[in-house]
């Protein structure tokens, strides 16, 4: 691919609009962000959804003409038969037809994507996945985003609604989870399950390094505060995140038994962790994974590009 080919990615969140000019060696070469305003009705989002890539135009200083595409990834699924949004929580947009307020807005041709695809795209195209083909990227956050890349593209399932590793069955009967069933690994793997484990652990244990870090007030609790207390030698934080690492590793030892990635990439809050995430991972993955004896496990890797994923995925979709 050539370096002097421009491309256009949107990074669309219930916060900000962010806009950004890729060129062919992935370098962005302009970003621009203005407030989502998420409150307000969909003509004057998605009229600023235009808005906030014409000012990227800009910035980068280069004619329209001179950009190839332009790609937006979007907090929903996205069913590329009907061209229906499906549900964008952030914005109460539920099977909106995304396309009729976008298309030909711009004089380039358009694809829309969810954000977490975008993402695990453009790990995979730039970041930490760079130079390999068949990628699994998971997000730990509030909730738990997923992107599944094989032979260099998407993989998105029928209506655009496959690809929610998050929402896979860990347990049987298990947790509650946001999207209404039980026992998806959301329920036991976002960084929101990890700190309602620790807040109501530290009720049994006043004594925990937890809530000291905490300033003895469990409302306070954060991911950092588990992997901070356990690096003390706190023994609850110890048996909170080995049980957290324990159901993660189930997860991922079948996603890789599934599709065998050359790498699965993690990102969100939880995978700033570092080694005593990515060390615990490693030392418990081959032990769950079918066939590790015989040729091992992929490495399992923090996520490079942050909020950049999102945008230079979107722009190569
Ligand atoms: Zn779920």
């Amino acid at each position: 691919m050539k370096t002097l080919e421009y491309r256009l990615g949107v990074d669309v969140g219930g916060t900000n609009l962010v806009a950004a000019v890729v060129d062919g060696s992935f370098r962005i070469l302009s970003k621009v962000s203005i407030p989502a305003g998420a409150h307000r009705g969909i003509d004057e989002i998605t009229g600023d959804i235009v808005r906030v890539s014409r000012m990227a135009v800009e910035e980068a200083g280069i004619p329209m003409e001179k950009v190839s595409s332009w790609g937006i990834g979007m907090p929903s699924c996205i069913n590329p038969t009907t061209g229906l949004l499906v549900h964008a929580n952030c914005f109460g947009w539920k099977n909106v037809p995304i396309f009729h307020y976008l298309e030909g807005k711009l004089p380039l041709p358009l694809k829309i994507e969810n954000d977490a695809n975008c993402a695990a795209l453009g790990e995979a195209l730039a970041g930490a996945a760079k130079g390999r083909s068949n990628v699994l990227m998971l997000t730990l956050g509030t909730g738990v985003g997923s992107g599944i890349v094989i032979d260099g593209k998407l993989f998105t399932g029928a209506d655009g609604m496959g690809a929610e590793l998050g929402h896979t069955k860990l347990v049987y009967d298990g947790r509650p989870c946001t999207c209404g069933q039980k026992g998806c690994l959301e329920a036991y793997c976002s960084a929101t399950a990890l700190i309602r484990t620790a807040r109501e652990a530290v009720g049994g244990h006043p004594e925990s390094e937890i809530l000291a870090l905490a300033g003895g007030n469990a409302g306070k609790i954060n991911g950092k505060t588990v992997f901070d207390a356990a690096a003390k030698g706190d023994s609850l934080a110890k048996s909170i995140l080995d049980d957290y690492v324990s159901h993660l590793t189930a997860g991922l030892s079948s996603f890789i038994t599934i599709f065998r990635p050359e790498a699965i990439i993690l990102g969100g809050g939880i995978a700033l962790a570092g080694d005593a995430l990515f060390g615990r991972l490693a030392a418990k993955l081959p032990k769950l994974t079918f066939g590790a004896a015989q040729i091992g496990v992929p490495p399992v890797l923090p996520a490079t590009l942050g909020n950049d994923a999102g945008l230079i995925g979107a722009a190569f979709l």
